[in-house]
């Protein structure tokens, strides 16, 4: 046996959050890596690589050089129910510390599989929220870049607010704070920045996050150059590391249904979807869905459904599974359904998004503000109708409102993540009534056209950045070679 040099291959290990707003990302980013030339190994757990077993078929009869890496999730002995294996799972918040510690205990048979059964890849890419992954690569001497789902501006904002401790002596949570070294002048106040409620328990997790953040090797991030590029910059400054934006992801799948394969089974047949739509005017349809893990109660479903009604617009409405109760059922069918029938289709549960998003009827998002939904948006030209619930959310707000000027705001000053019903734990008032849904509505629909115009230009933007050419694709080349050829030699047979 000797050993001699070979051409270096680029073989990425990818360590998604086992949530939905990362693990889609992630299956794009390792389509993206394996068209490229990269071998790829996307580590995931049993019920959760179940949910995207479409999408892994896809990519087995495609033969791209992508495996998935099934690790068994220890949910039973964090006392978490059986099969509980991601974060739209999670019932309270209360049971966030269990899904942290379960994906930590990931950690030994991540390394036992890299010892024993994998050769060595030239670079992990691991979620921000799998600190413990840190571990792990150094442990194997392999380079480690970062991930975690969101934007530059909402990244780099968070990043100035978590390593400089800026709202811990700030006791009012309405009060004005100035962000420090941002390359503008940015307020934001304590109940909207990320780090919002602070959970007890988390504090460990936390200090491991930056301190994971601070010493890996760069970040990826799911954005192009063009959207952000006073954030891109300033990001790379204030981390003192490069920063890859090699998005929007999505656009790697050629076609729409491809898109919406990427996460759950839809609720609804995509053939009824589309007739249904296909019906509508041009962008007169309101899309509305709050993504995959911000909850709504009944009472605050009730005022948003009135407030569609009120509003005359045809709407397209997700009621995901978690919020689906036999009162929200009674208040449907007894009159609402029926009222509403020739202009409104209610989806319980799984919406294919992507594909709803890129119909033409579609003129306008209601959206929670998760980063995905609003690349989502930002791909179909969809001008957005703003309601942030939690963590990067209100950035995210302020970005597509106030920065880059495709959206208006419904105007909550309160983050709501576990359904509360009218009032927080402060006694703040976080229920937003009909009027005001019917009203924002009215704003973007009969009005809007500047903000229509600017969002149709960031969507053709968007598809340049991803082209051949363009700077994510060529972003994404030079991480390939700068990440691939760490000169590991192998051993064949003489
Ligand atoms: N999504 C979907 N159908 C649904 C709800 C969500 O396809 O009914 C997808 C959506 O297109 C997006 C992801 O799930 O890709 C949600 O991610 P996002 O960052 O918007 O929000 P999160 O769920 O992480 O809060």
């Amino acid at each position: 046996m000797d050993t001699v040099d070979s051409e270096p291959k680029p073989y990425f290990f990818l360590v998604p959050l086992m949530a939905q707003g990362h693990m889609i990302p992630m299956v794009d980013m390792a389509r993206l890596l394996a068209e490229h030339g990269a071998t790829v190994t996307f580590v995931t757990t049993p019920v959760n690589a179940l949910r995207i077993k479409k999408i892994i078929e896809k990519i087995k009869d495609s033969q791209l050089p992508i495996d998935f890496l099934k690790l068994e999730f220890p949910s039973e002995k964090v006392g978490l129910p059986k099969g509980c294996e991601s974060a739209d799972m999670l019932s309270g918040s209360d049971q966030i510390i269990k899904f942290v510690n379960a994906c930590s205990m990931l950690k030994d048979s991540l390394i036992s599989c890299l010892k024993e059964k994998y050769p060595s890849p030239t670079c992990i890419i691991a979620d921000m929220n799998q600190p413990w992954v840190g571990d792990v690569a150094r442990e194997l001497s392999i380079p480690r870049l970062t991930f975690n789902g969101s934007g530059v501006f909402p990244n780099l904002v968070t990043y100035i607010i978590r390593h400089q401790n800026i709202f811990s002596h700030v006791k009012d949570d309405k009060e004005l704070v100035t962000i420090p070294g941002f390359p503008h002048r940015l307020e934001m106040t304590k109940a909207k920045s990320p780090i919002g409620v602070q959970r007890p328990g988390m504090e460990k997790f936390s200090e491991k996050r930056l301190q994971e953040e601070r010493s890996a090797d760069g970040v990826v991030v799911n954005s192009f150059y063009e959207l952000e590029p006073l954030y891109v910059d300033s990001y790379a400054k204030t981390a003192g590391k490069k920063i890859w934006a090699i998005g929007p992801m999505l656009l790697c799948n050629r076609n729409t249904n491809e898109m919406s394969e990427r996460g759950n089974k839809a609720s609804i047949a995509e053939d009824d979807c589309l007739r249904w739509l296909d019906l509508q005017k041009p962008a007169s349809v309101v899309y509305v869905s709050f993504g995959s893990l911000a909850h709504t109660t009944f009472s605050q479903l009730a005022e948003i459904g009135l407030g569609l009604e009120a509003s005359g617009w045809p709407f397209v409405w997700v009621i995901k599974d978690g919020d689906k109760s036999t009162d929200v059922e009674e208040w449907l069918s007894n009159g609402f359904e029926e009222r509403v029938h020739d202009r409104g289709l209610i989806i319980k549960g799984w919406a294919p998004q992507m594909m709803i998003l890129s119909h033409r009827a579609i003129g306008g998002f209601l959206t929670h503000c998760g980063w995905n939904s609003i690349l989502e948006s930002i791909c179909t030209g969809v001008p957005m109708i703003t309601w942030p619930h939690f963590a990067d959310q209100f950035l995210n707000e302020m970005l597509v409102v106030e920065i880059l000027k495709i959206g208006v705001k419904i105007g909550v000053q309160y983050p709501n993540n576990w359904a509360r019903d009218v009032k927080d734990d402060n006694n703040n008032n976080v229920m937003v009534e009909r009027d005001d849904v019917a009203k924002v509505i009215l704003e973007l629909m009969d009005g809007g056209e500047e903000i229509r115009e600017k969002a149709r230009e960031l969507a053709r933007m968007a598809r340049k950045a991803m082209d051949e050419g363009g700077s994510s694709s060529n972003n994404l080349i030079e991480l390939i070679k700068e990440y691939g050829d760490t000169g590991k030699t192998s051993a064949v047979e003489a």
